[in-house]
C-alpha cells in the first residue's frame, strides 16, 4: 500500500474514533472495592464469637485524579450507574489510546521523505 493510502486509511479510523467519542455516554475512573465493617455496638451480630457476620458489604470507590488519590463510599442505589461510569471510562482511554497510535503512524509516515 502506498504511503498516501495508508494515511487516509488511518485517517478514516481515527474519524471514526472521533464519532464513537462524540455519543460518549457519562464516565468516571476508578475501580470498586467491596467492604465489610465491624461496628461499635456491644453484643452486635458483627462481633458475635462463633458466627461472625460483619456489616456490607459497603462499596468504595478509589481513583487516581491528578495524581491525588481518592477514595468514597459508593450508595448501593446508584452502584449500577457508578458501573457504567466506569466501563465508559475503560472504553474512553481505549479509544483514546487507539487515537494516539493512529497519530503516530501518521505522524511518522509523513517524517520519511518524499521519494
Ligand atoms: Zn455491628
Amino acid at each position: 500500500m502506498k504511503t498516501t493510502q495508508a494515511i487516509e486509511k488511518w485517517e478514516a479510523q481515527m474519524n471514526h474514533i472521533k464519532t464513537q467519542l462524540q455519543k460518549h455516554g457519562p464516565m468516571r475512573p476508578g475501580s470498586l472495592s467491596r467492604q465489610y465493617n465491624v461496628c461499635g455496638t456491644v453484643g452486635c451480630r458483627c462481633k458475635d464469637s462463633k458466627h461472625p457476620r460483619r456489616h456490607g458489604p459497603y462499596y468504595q470507590l478509589n481513583y487516581v485524579y491528578r495524581g491525588k488519590k481518592t477514595s468514597q463510599f459508593i450508595r448501593r442505589e446508584i452502584l449500577g450507574q457508578v458501573r457504567t461510569e466506569l466501563a465508559n471510562y475503560k472504553q474512553f482511554r481505549r479509544l483514546t489510546e487507539r487515537w494516539i497510535g493512529l497519530a503516530l503512524k501518521v505522524a511518522h509516515a509523513r517524517d520519511k521523505p518524499v521519494p
